[in-house]
């Protein structure tokens, strides 16, 4: 067996697929991870027997790679569910994906016929410029529904208006969708090909996507791969074009250690890959790193005394009277998740920057706001609640500032000069990307070492995408 140093940073679903896929060629590495257990993004959180993602996580892909993946593994434990999410708006519920007689049912009559003037005058009186997530949604749908559906949402995601996003995140967001879809679907149901969001069905395992992540570290570990917990990557050293070497630092005790590296795989977020260098990457290089922000994400998670609350997945919520943006319901995703069905948990989800009043708030005065917000749109009252804990994660959504392709591509051309290192996942790619696609880099990304081909992972088939917020 070749003694050579594998690293990984991450065991998220890009490091996990790419350590199975080493361990299954006899290849064990060395995976590095910050937090205290595998699957990043992807974890399952058990808090007093009731489970709670980071934020809901559905199985959906165009990948038949993928899906034989999570089907070899999770078996019987791999559920099959119907998806029903709607968005809250002003009191009332639609669809969504939306459905052309709910929305105009829901809106009133006047309303409704202001919506298709608006579409039309887009429609024949656009100026055909679709640079940003406001041109791209507005030829599609009109001004007056892009207003109503998309632009407080958006919004809320992103923290800026929708004029200074790229269109990149509502094409793939998006695709395919249009108000002329849906009135198709709804009067002559003949919309064929039906595009990628309106997905109707999703994979989820029993016990959450953590599950998941939990049985490939056993395999990984099972042939011989080692996984460290609790250990951030804080600096990497190169010469003469090879990755020489990574520093990672236990935070519980302030140490810091050395290994030495043969060949490094990174899932770390890109910006943060770039300035870890050691000697520094050039001023231009770091300037461009600079710039490229992620958006952080909250989740207050709330388990309440009542059996029903609504039947959705999840709903989005589009009022811009409070900031809350969207609420899960773990027992409709999986009746596994909660441990007495008598009870019924929500994800409370909130998109903000590190700068925000509501990042810093303590964690008691943080339940105490969501709540409230939960009781103002009238989902659920207060005095049902029983338990309650927060999860704060950063590098959550790479944000699509129009120069953010410009930026990516410094870096990229950058790091291209080291030969034994790769990228790969969804911040190591600052690519808004689904954990299908974030496997698949790690699966290619670990073929390329292995020579079983070559694959760029910089452009895994965008064509393979479900994308949604
Ligand atoms: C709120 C939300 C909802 C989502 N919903 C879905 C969904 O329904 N379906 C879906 O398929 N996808 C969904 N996604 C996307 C999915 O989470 C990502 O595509 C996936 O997690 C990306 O995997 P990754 O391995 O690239 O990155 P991550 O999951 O971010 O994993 C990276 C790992 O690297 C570790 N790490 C980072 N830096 C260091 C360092 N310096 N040293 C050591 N370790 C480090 C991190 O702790 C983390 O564990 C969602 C994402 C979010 C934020």
């Amino acid at each position: 067996m070749p003694k050579e140093k594998i690293i990984i940073i991450g065991s998220g679903p890009a490091g996990m697929a790419c350590a199975f896929t080493l361990s299954k060629s006899a290849r064990p590495c060395v995976i590095i991870e910050r937090d205290d257990a595998p699957g990043g993004f992807c974890q399952t959180v058990d808090f007093y027997n009731y489970l709670f993602d980071i934020g809901g996580h559905r199985f959906i892909s165009k990948s038949e790679e993928i899906k034989r993946l999570w089907q070899d593994v999770m078996g019987d434990d791999l559920l099959k569910v119907k998806r029903v999410s709607r968005i809250y708006y002003r009191k009332r519920y639609f669809n969504y994906p939306l459905s052309f007689g709910n929305t105009f049912y829901n809106l009133n009559p006047l309303e409704g016929f202001y919506c298709v003037i608006s579409y039309l005058k887009s429609k024949y009186f656009n100026n055909n410029k679709e640079n940003t997530v406001e041109e791209w949604i507005v030829s599609r749908f009109g001004k007056r529904l892009f207003q109503i559906f998309f632009k407080t949402y958006t919004e809320k995601v992103w923290g800026v208006a929708c004029q200074n996003i790229s269109a990149d995140w509502a094409k793939q967001r998006i695709r395919g969708l249009s108000l002329r879809v849906a009135m198709q679907k709804a009067i002559f149901r003949m919309a064929k090909n039906t595009p990628k969001t309106l997905s109707e069905e999703f994979y989820y395992p029993k016990r959450g996507p953590g599950e998941f992540y939990r049985r490939l570290k056993d395999f990984s570990s099972g042939k011989g791969s080692q996984f460290i917990f609790g250990k951030e990557v804080v600096s990497i050293a190169h010469a003469s074009g090879k990755i020489t070497a990574v520093f990672w630092e236990d935070k519980s005790h302030g140490q810091r250690l050395e290994m030495p590296v043969d060949y490094l795989f990174s899932s770390m977020p890109l910006p943060l890959l770039v300035k870890s260098l050691q000697p520094a990457a050039p001023d231009y290089v770091l300037q461009a790193a600079g710039k490229l922000k992620f958006r952080s994400f909250i989740a207050v998670n709330i388990i309440l005394d009542r059996a029903e609350i609504f039947s959705d997945q999840w709903l989005y919520i589009h009022s811009p009277e409070v900031k809350l943006a969207r609420v899960q319901n773990y027992k409709n995703w999986s009746p596994h998740m909660v441990e007495d069905p008598n009870k019924t948990t929500l994800g409370l989800e909130y998109f903000c920057d590190e700068e925000d009043r509501i990042w810093k708030m303590n964690d008691v005065d943080l339940i105490g706001y969501a709540v409230e917000e939960l009781e103002r749109i009238g989902i659920t009252s207060r005095r049902h609640l029983i338990n309650a804990f927060v999860v704060r994660r950063t590098y959550a959504y790479p944000i699509y500032y129009l120069d953010y392709q410009e930026n990516v591509k410094i870096l990229r051309d950058y790091l291209s000069q080291f030969s034994n290192m790769q990228t790969m996942g969804r911040s190591g790619l600052f690519c808004y990307d689904n954990s299908d696609h974030a496997l698949l880099t790690g699966i290619y990304a670990a073929r390329n070492f292995l020579g079983d081909g070559y694959f760029d992972v910089w452009s895994v088939n965008t064509d393979e995408r479900y994308l949604e917020s």
